[in-house]
C-alpha cells in the first residue's frame, strides 16, 4: 500500500487513462514520479505590493486598494471596459476585454479589494488585464495558502481537463495516502552535518510551502539530495575504475623523453604544462588506468604535454596514438609533431580518410609489427582494419568532436591476446585487480534489488583489448573550456587537469566589434596589416539549416574581397565544406607557407589550425555564431609575437542574447569566463549537446544556480566513499538502498565516458 514504486493509479481519482496521459506526457509513472514532480513556479501571494512599488517586469503581484471610476473605451474591434485603481501611493488601470458587462456591474466602487495578476507597462503607468479580485472583507475570511505551486503542463494535458489545480488534488491524495511510505535517503551524520531538513518535510514544504523561508529549505535539500545522488554515482565509478581497471606500467622515463626534453624541446614548458604532466606522470606509471581529461584554453599548448606524454609510452615499449576531429587538425598536428620528432629515432605517420590504399597498407603493417611508434590520425584510426602491436596511450584532441561511443572504440585497440610484446610490459595476466579489490565488484544491496544498476555499471566498463591484455590509457584533451559546475557533473567519473597559463610573451588578443556599415575601415585596417606582413582570417557562417544561402554569402564575401583585394599584389585562398580534402589541404598549405595574405573559410578552420603569422580574425555574421565557436575562431590569431585583432562584424539590429556575446568577447579573453557566461546562456543542455543530457537531466537542482551545493556535495560523496566504499555500514544503510534504487533506473552510466 505504502509502495511509492506502484504505478499512479494507486492514488484516489487518477484513472488508467489519465495516468497514461500522464506517463507520455510528463513521463510519470509511478507514485514516486509524481512525488518528485516539482512545481516549477510559485504563485507567491504572501507579499502585498504598493503602486509605486511596482516595477515594469512581467511578474505578477498583489496589491489592496480601491475601484474610484469605471468606464468603457471604445477600441478598433468592441471596446474594452477600464477601471481606475488607486490606493494612498498612486493609481493604476484594471482593464477587461471579456464579460465586460458582467463585470462592470458586479465591481463595487470605493470598496477595498485584494487584486492580483501579471503587469503591463505602457508609457510610464502600469495596467492589469483580467485581475483575480476579492473584496478584502471576503479575503479575510478565507484560509489562505500562502504560496501556490505551479506544476508544468502540456497542451494535451490541459485538453483532458488535467489542469494544474488537479494536478494539485492528485499530490495532495498522493501525501495524504503515502505520506508513511516516504522514506529519508540520507544518513542523520548527512542530514545533521549539512543541516538539512527530513525529506517528508522537505517534499511537503515543496509541494504545499507555508512560506518563502520553508520551501527554501525544502528545495535546498532535495536541491543537495539530487546533486549528491548524482556525484556518488560518478565518484564510485571513478574509484571503481581506478580499483578494477589494471593500467599498463610505464615504470621509467627513458631516452626519449630526456633526449627530447633536453635537446628538441622547442620552449620553456609553462609551470601549468609541467604541472599537467607530472599528474599524467604519475598515472602511467600507478598501475592504474589512465582515464584523464586535459582541459586548456586555445593555444595553452596541449600539443607538447601529448607529445611528451606519447614519449613516455614509447620509452616503455609502446605504441601511441593522436586522433583529432577533422583532416586539417590530423595533418597539422602530423607536420607539427614530425616536425619536433625529427633528429629523433622515432616514427611517424598520418592516416585520414583520404589516405591511399597502398600508404594504408603499410601503415597497418608498421603498426602490426612495432615498428611505427606514432599514429596520428582522424577517426580512420577507429576503422576495425588499424591494429597495433601495443598500443600504450591513446590521446584524443578536441574531445566534444567526438561522441562517447568513439572514445569506447579506443579501448580496443589493444594488442591481440598473445602476451604484449613490449619491453616495460608487465607479465601479469590480468587486468582486473581481483584478490585486493578494496571495492566489490558484487552488486550493493540485497539480489532483488540490485538487479539494474550496478551490472549495468560493470558492462559499460570495457576490460581492455580482447579479454586481458591492459587497455591503452586515455588521455581526452579539450580546448572548449567547461564551467566547473558542469565538468563535475558530466566528468565527475573523470580526473581532471588543467592548463591554467598561457605561454610566456603572448599579447592579449585586441578584440573590437563593427557594424557592417563601418566596412570600409576595416578593409583600410587589413590593407594595412597585409602590408606590414600579417596574414588574415576572413570567417562565414556555416549553419546547416541554411547551407545554401550561407554558400552564397561565402562566395559573395570571397569575390568582393577578391576586388578590393586584387591579384597580382593580393594573393586569397579560400577553404569550405564542399572541397575535396586535397584541395583543402593545398589552400591551407598556401596560407601556412605565407603565400596568400587572406584566408576566406566557413568554420573548419574553428578548431586548431596554427598559423603563427596571422594576426587578424575577422568573423562575418559574429551575431550567428556561439560564444564557444567566436571564442575557438579567435584563438586562431595570437599565436606569434606580433599585436593580434578580432573583429568582430554585424548588422546593425542584434538580439539581446547576440549583443551579449559579442560584448562578452569584447570583454574578456578568458575561455572561463566565457564558458561560464555561455552557460547562463544557453544552458547546461544545449551547451553540452543533447548525447550528454542524461546527466543533466536535473528535476530541481540548477547547474547554473546551485553551483555551491553542487560542490557541498561532491565533497560529501567523496568523505562518504573514502570512509565506506561500499556504504556497508549501518549508518549509511539508507543511501546504499536510494543509491541502488537510483541506479537501477537512472541511466547514468550509459551517456558517459
Ligand atoms: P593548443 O592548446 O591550442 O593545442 P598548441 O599546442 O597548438 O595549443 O600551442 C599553441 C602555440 O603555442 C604553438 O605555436 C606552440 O608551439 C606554442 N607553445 C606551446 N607551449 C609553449 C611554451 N611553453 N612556450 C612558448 N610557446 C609555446
Ligand atoms: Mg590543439
Amino acid at each position: 500500500m505504502h509502495n511509492l514504486n506502484n504505478p499512479i493509479t494507486y492514488i484516489n481519482g487518477i484513472s488508467v487513462q489519465r495516468a497514461t496521459l500522464l506517463y507520455t506526457e510528463l513521463g510519470i509513472k509511478t507514485c514516486r514520479d509524481l512525488l518528485h514532480f516539482f512545481p516549477f513556479r510559485y504563485i507567491d501571494k504572501t507579499q502585498f505590493y504598493q503602486i509605486n512599488q511596482l516595477q515594469p517586469s512581467n511578474a505578477e503581484v498583489q496589491i489592496v486598494g480601491k475601484i474610484t471610476h469605471i468606464k468603457s473605451v471604445a477600441q478598433q474591434k468592441g471596446s474594452r471596459l477600464v477601471a481606475t485603481f488607486q490606493d494612498a501611493t498612486g493609481t493604476m488601470e484594471l482593464v477587461w476585454f471579456k464579460g465586460q458587462k458582467w463585470i462592470a456591474n458586479a465591481l463595487k466602487i470605493n470598496e477595498p479589494y485584494v487584486i492580483y495578476g501579471k503587469l503591463n507597462h505602457f508609457n510610464g503607468s502600469f495596467s492589469m488585464p483580467h485581475p483575480e479580485m476579492q473584496l478584502v472583507t471576503e479575503y479575510q475570511k478565507k484560509l489562505q495558502s500562502a504560496m501556490q505551486p505551479v506544476y508544468a503542463s502540456t497542451e494535451k494535458l490541459a485538453s483532458a481537463g488535467i489542469s494544474n489545480k488537479l494536478i494539485r488534488t492528485y499530490i495532495e491524495s498522493l501525501f495524504k495516502q503515502f505520506y508513511d511510505g516516504i522514506e529519508e535517503t540520507l544518513s542523520h551524520e548527512i542530514l545533521k552535518e549539512q543541516q538539512l531538513i527530513s525529506k517528508k518535510e522537505a517534499l511537503l514544504n515543496v509541494h504545499f510551502p507555508k512560506s518563502q523561508e520553508a520551501l527554501a529549505k525544502g528545495q535546498y535539500r532535495l536541491k543537495f539530495e539530487e546533486l549528491f545522488f548524482i556525484q556518488l554515482q560518478l565518484v564510485r565509478k571513478n574509484l571503481l575504475h581506478k580499483t578494477r581497471i589494471k593500467g599498463i606500467v610505464f615504470k621509467s622515463v627513458g631516452d626519449n623523453f630526456n633526449n627530447f626534453y633536453k635537446y628538441h624541446l622547442p620552449f620553456q614548458l609553462t609551470g601549468a604544462q609541467k604541472r599537467v604532466l607530472k599528474e599524467i606522470r604519475k598515472d602511467v606509471a600507478s598501475g592504474i588506468h589512465m582515464n584523464r581529461l586535459l582541459q586548456g584554453d586555445v593555444g595553452s599548448g596541449k600539443t607538447i604535454v601529448a607529445l611528451l606524454s606519447m614519449l613516455l609510452a614509447i620509452d616503455n615499449g609502446f605504441q601511441a596514438a593522436l586522433m583529432a576531429p577533422t583532416e586539417i587538425l590530423a595533418t597539422q598536428h602530423f607536420n607539427a609533431i614530425a616536425t619536433m620528432l625529427k633528429d629523433m629515432p622515432i616514427t611517424v605517420d598520418l592516416l585520414t580518410g583520404s589516405t591511399k590504399t597502398k600508404k594504408r597498407r603499410t601503415i597497418h603493417e608498421a603498426l602490426e609489427n612495432g615498428s611505427l611508434h606514432i599514429l596520428i590520425g582522424t577517426h580512420a584510426l577507429l576503422e576495425e582494419k588499424v591494429q597495433f602491436y601495443n598500443l600504450g596511450l591513446a590521446i584524443v584532441d578536441e574531445q566534444h568532436r567526438f561522441g562517447v561511443a568513439q572514445r569506447a572504440k579506443l579501448w580496443m585497440k589493444s594488442p591481440s591476446p598473445t602476451l604484449p610484446k613490449g619491453k616495460g610490459v608487465s607479465t601479469e595476466n590480468n587486468n582486473i585487480i581481483n584478490s585486493t579489490t578494496k571495492l566489490k565488484s558484487l552488486p550493493l544491496g540485497s539480489p532483488e534489488t540490485s538487479g539494474g544498476g550496478e551490472a549495468q555499471l560493470e558492462n559499460t566498463l570495457p576490460l581492455g583489448g580482447k579479454g586481458w591484455a591492459p587497455p591503452p590509457h586515455i588521455l581526452v584533451m579539450t580546448a572548449t573550456p567547461i564551467p566547473r559546475t558542469l565538468a563535475m557533473s558530466l566528468y565527475g567519473d573523470l580526473d581532471i587537469s588543467v592548463i591554467d597559463e598561457l605561454p610566456p610573451g603572448r599579447k592579449e588578443i585586441k578584440t573590437v566589434h563593427r557594424f557592417d556599415s563601418q566596412r570600409l575601415s576595416v578593409l583600410k585596417f587589413m590593407r594595412d596589416e597585409i602590408a606590414k606582413g600579417r596574414q588574415i582570417y576572413v570567417v562565414y557562417p556555416l549553419i546547416e539549416e541554411s547551407e545554401v544561402l550561407d554558400y552564397k554569402d561565402l562566395m559573395d564575401g570571397f569575390e568582393s574581397i577578391s576586388r578590393e583585394f586584387p591579384m597580382p599584389k593580393y594573393q586569397i585562398s579560400i577553404v569550405h565544406g564542399k572541397m575535396t580534402a586535397e584541395k583543402k589541404e593545398f589552400e591551407m598549405q598556401r596560407f601556412v607557407k605565407g603565400e596568400t595574405h587572406i584566408m576566406v573559410a566557413t568554420t573548419v578552420i574553428e578548431v586548431g589550425v596554427n598559423v603563427p603569422n596571422a594576426s587578424v580574425m575577422i568573423v562575418e555574421s559574429a551575431e550567428r555564431f556561439g560564444l564557444s565557436q567566436l571564442h575557438q575562431l579567435r584563438g586562431r590569431v595570437g599565436r606569434g609575437a606580433e599585436q593580434s585583432y578580432c573583429i568582430l562584424m554585424t548588422s546593425a539590429k542584434l538580439s539581446d542574447e547576440a549583443k551579449t556575446r559579442v560584448k562578452t568577447m569584447v570583454e574578456t579573453t578568458d575561455g572561463f569566463k566565457i564558458a561560464e557566461v555561455d552557460l547562463k546562456l544557453r544552458g547546461p543542455g544545449n551547451l553540452m549537446g543533447t548525447q550528454q543530457s542524461g546527466v543533466l537531466n536535473l528535476k530541481i537542482a540548477d547547474l547554473i544556480k546551485d553551483g555551491e551545493i553542487l560542490h557541498l556535495a561532491r565533497k560529501t560523496a567523496i568523505k562518504l566513499l573514502e570512509q565506506d566504499p561500499n556504504m556497508q555500514q549501518e549508518s549509511n544503510e539508507r543511501i546504499k538502498k536510494a543509491f541502488n534504487e537510483m541506479t537501477k533506473t537512472a541511466k547514468v552510466w550509459s551517456r558517459i565516458s
